[in-house]
């Protein structure tokens, strides 16, 4: 059982647009005032000096999508720890299924991308999650374990740094969410294996995401092993990610 503030991190994924960021990003500003969590939103990389300006002298976090394992040279269209860094960031996704599915990003990779990540003082947001096929063969937590376990291996002592997400793909932009049984399930696993790893296990934010909402966040919220959510569509509406921050206590 976990007592930290917990995290809410909106992922726009590849949307949004100068002047609809604005508005949602005063919206979320103005409404998350009194909020009890830590918020993030991350957003396409084109978009961090906008948002470097509308969240100044906010509680607001910011965080991007991906990032390169790389340090700084010649990979074309690759965004370093250091670029970031320059916008203020503090939270990066590595490893969504978006990216393992579409890109061919495995394990190694992901670790990798966590480690340039932390070398910069950047937390990384490490997704892990089966896909349908993996939880119907029963094989959902040895995905799980697999995908952290290659984290875990390349980073270390400083794996208490980051911050976990289980992410069941078929729970991504479905409007099918896992249960909060079938969540805390993963993510008492989950804990178990960074117990195994760092005394200060306690310490990592386990988030749950995969279509996430005002109405299913205050339930799974309330899970002793769940610190917070990865909030994709839902983060696209101010009143809907407003009240998954409400929720969030
Ligand atoms: C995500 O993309 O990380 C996500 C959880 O999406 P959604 O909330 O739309 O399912």
């Amino acid at each position: 059982m976990t007592t930290k503030k917990k995290l809410i991190a909106g992922n726009w994924k590849m949307n949004g647009g100068v002047a609809a960021n604005d508005a949602l990003v005063r919206a979320v500003i103005a409404g998350m005032k009194d909020a009890a969590c830590t918020v993030a939103v991350c957003v396409p990389a084109p978009y961090l000096s906008q948002l470097q300006v509308l969240r100044h002298g906010s509680s607001l976090e910011l965080g991007a999508q991906d990032v390169s394992k790389h340090e700084q040279g010649a990979y074309t269209g690759e965004v370093s720890a250091l670029m970031l860094k320059d916008f203020g960031v503090r939270y990066v996704i590595v490893g969504h299924s978006e990216r393992r599915q579409y890109h061919g990003e495995g394990d190694q990779l992901v670790a990798d991308k966590a480690k340039a990540a932390l070398a910069h003082g950047i937390t990384p947001i490490v997704c892990v999650g089966e896909t349908l096929a993996e939880r119907e063969a029963g094989r959902t937590e040895e995905v799980v374990k697999r995908q952290l376990a290659a984290v875990i291996h390349t980073n270390g002592h400083c794996i208490s740094e980051i911050v976990v997400a289980y992410e069941p793909v078929w729970a991504i932009g479905t409007g099918r969410t896992a249960t909060p049984e079938q969540a805390q399930q993963v993510h008492a696993r989950l804990r178990a294996q960074l117990q195994a790893a760092t005394p200060h296990a306690d310490r990592v934010h386990i988030l749950y995401g995969g279509s996430m909402n005002a109405a299913n966040a205050a339930t799974l919220l309330a899970q002793p092993d769940i610190d917070g959510g990865l909030i994709g569509g839902a983060s696209l509406k101010a009143p809907d990610f407003l009240q998954i921050i409400s929720a969030a206590r």
